[in-house]
Order: C-alpha cells, then sequence, then structure tokens
C-alpha cells in the first residue's frame, strides 16, 4: 500500500475503497451474495466504491426503511470516491431501530440516486463525489448483511491502520526526492508503530500523517521557489499530505494529530 501511494496516490486511493466492497462480498452469509459478487469483484471485472457516512455518530445521514422486498434508502453521503470509474457501490444506511443495513447497489445516477461532483484540492482524480438517495430502493437480494449500530466501532476499528500507509506513501515519495536525511529514519518509524499498532492505531495514524506534511514541507523547502510552480513535485505533495491529515478520520486520530500539531 506504501509503495503503491508513493507511486500514485489517487489511483491507490481508488483501489483502497474497492476493497471495501470486495470484503463486503467475501465475507456476507446472505444467499447468494458471494456467489454473484465476490468472483467479478476480486477478478476487477466489477469495481466498487464505498459510501460510509451513515455510520458517522449521531443520526444517521442515510436512513433505510425497510418496505415489500427491501428497503428504501433516503439521505446523504458526503464522500464517495471512484464515481464514473465504478460500477458498484457498497452503501450502508440505518434504519429505526439502528440497524446497519449494508448494500451492493449499481454505481449509476437515476432512479432515487444523485451525485454532486466535490472540489477537491487533491486526488481529484479519484472522483470524489456527495451520493444522495431520494426514496432509492434496494431489493433483498442486493442486501450483504445487517448488524447492530452499536457493533460498528469495533468492525471500523479493524480497518484503520491500513488508511496510514497512505500517508507514509506520500513521505515516502517526499524522503525518495529528498535523499540521505533523518526524515528516513522517522519513516522506518512510523512504519514499525503503523505495523504494530503501537503505542496504539490512533498515535500510529497520527504520526504518519505528520511526518508525511513534515516531509512535504522539507522538500518545499528544499526545492525553493519553484515548489511553488503547479505540477513541482513539492506543491502536488504537500495538497496530498494535507488531505491525508483529514482523510479516513476517527476522533482519536484527530486528537492526536491536533496534540502532536498543536504542542
Ligand atoms: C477526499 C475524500 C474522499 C473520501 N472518500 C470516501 C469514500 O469513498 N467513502 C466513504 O465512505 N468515505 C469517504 N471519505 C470520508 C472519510 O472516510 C472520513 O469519514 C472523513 O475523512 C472524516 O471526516 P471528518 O473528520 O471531517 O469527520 P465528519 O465527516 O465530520 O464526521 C464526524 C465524526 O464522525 C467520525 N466518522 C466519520 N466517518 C465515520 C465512519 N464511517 N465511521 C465512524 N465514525 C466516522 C469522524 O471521526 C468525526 O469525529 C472521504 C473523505 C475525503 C476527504
Amino acid at each position: 500500500m506504501e509503495i503503491l501511494a508513493s507511486g500514485c496516490l489517487a489511483t491507490t486511493f481508488v483501489w483502497l475503497q474497492h476493497r471495501g466492497g470486495l470484503r463486503e462480498a467475501a465475507t456476507s452469509t446472505r444467499p447468494g451474495i458471494r456467489e454473484r459478487w465476490h468472483r467479478p469483484l476480486a477478478t476487477g471485472q466489477r469495481r466498487a466504491g464505498i459510501a460510509l457516512g451513515a455510520l458517522r455518530p449521531g443520526s444517521a445521514s442515510v436512513r433505510a426503511r425497510r418496505v415489500d422486498g427491501g428497503y428504501v434508502l433516503d439521505g446523504e453521503s458526503p464522500w464517495v470516491t471512484g464515481w464514473d470509474m465504478i460500477d458498484t457501490l457498497c452503501a450502508a444506511a440505518r434504519d429505526e431501530r439502528d440497524t446497519v443495513v449494508w448494500a451492493l447497489l449499481d454505481a449509476e445516477a437515476g432512479r432515487g440516486l444523485s451525485v454532486e461532483p466535490l472540489d477537491l484540492v487533491a486526488v481529484r482524480a479519484s472522483r470524489t463525489v456527495l451520493v444522495r438517495f431520494d426514496g432509492y430502493r434496494v431489493a433483498d437480494e442486493r442486501v450483504t448483511g445487517a448488524h447492530p449500530y452499536a457493533e460498528w466501532a469495533e468492525r471500523d476499528a479493524a480497518g484503520l491502520r491500513l488508511n496510514g500507509f497512505l500517508a507514509l506513501g506520500v513521505a515516502a515519495r517526499c524522503v525518495a526526492l529528498l535523499g540521505a536525511t533523518p526524515l528516513a529514519v522517522a519513516l522506518d518509524e512510523c512504519r514499525s508503530a503503523l505495523v504494530s499498532g503501537t503505542p496504539d492505531v490512533a498515535q500510529a495514524r497520527a504520526a504518519a500523517a505528520a511526518l508525511a506534511v513534515r516531509a512535504a514541507a522539507a522538500l518545499a523547502v528544499t526545492q525553493g521557489a519553484g515548489a511553488v510552480l503547479r505540477g513541482s513535485h513539492a506543491e502536488r505533495l504537500s495538497r496530498e499530505a494535507l488531505f491525508l491529515l483529514v482523510f479516513g478520520s476517527r476522533p482519536a486520530i484527530r486528537s492526536a494529530l491536533s496534540r502532536r500539531l498543536l504542542y
């Protein structure tokens, strides 16, 4: 993941979302889901994005209402990456009993689904959009699973470490461009901390994000005024480091990162 992200962050980022849909198809115990979805997603014949906006704490931004033969979805998922490159959307919604309902949808606008492209400062090639559901109907055969919302934090925690390697990829690219500096040692230390999850995953994620910012700033200083010209390595990597300060964050990561940057 670090190696891929050091080559092209946008590509790696889009591919990473695909893994979410693939995992859902691979682990679903609902009849027919694995048979229908796993192989096409595993081989890349189908490409998935994920819409997890409904899982943010507080009232769900995407609601699921039970109807005959399926669910109806309403609401917004504020960040969905890969639009126009994906054909499958792994979406979460919450019903009135706070059960999380997961489904594999067609990533197509129309029939109660609309999108609004987001004007990002980095990874623009990821084609990240806001998705709106308005009376969108999901048939039961598309539902991959359901679980109480209270279980989400634990499930989510299992996947949080991986995103940290995006930041290490950006830092690694800066380190490669800078040559031999103490930042190379800091990169190794951050990688070890992330792999082992020490002192915990949130701290290791914060350290990786902070290192990407520091490495991009060091590259800009080394490169001089040319760093502010659009298309320079330093300007792109600085924008990518900014993106990684906030992407895939969670409260513990945000506060660990704030502490590092503020004090
Ligand atoms: C460019 C970009 C592309 C993104 N692409 C996707 C995508 O394809 N699919 C996708 O689902 N998300 C995507 N996200 C959202 C991302 O995964 C995080 O949810 C987001 O970065 C957290 O933003 P925030 O800290 O402003 O929290 P907010 O969105 O303001 O959320 C409020 C609180 O909820 C927590 N939170 C946010 N999301 C979750 C969650 N899923 N589970 C538990 N807690 C949560 C946050 O830590 C925060 O404390 C993308 C974000 C960015 C910036």
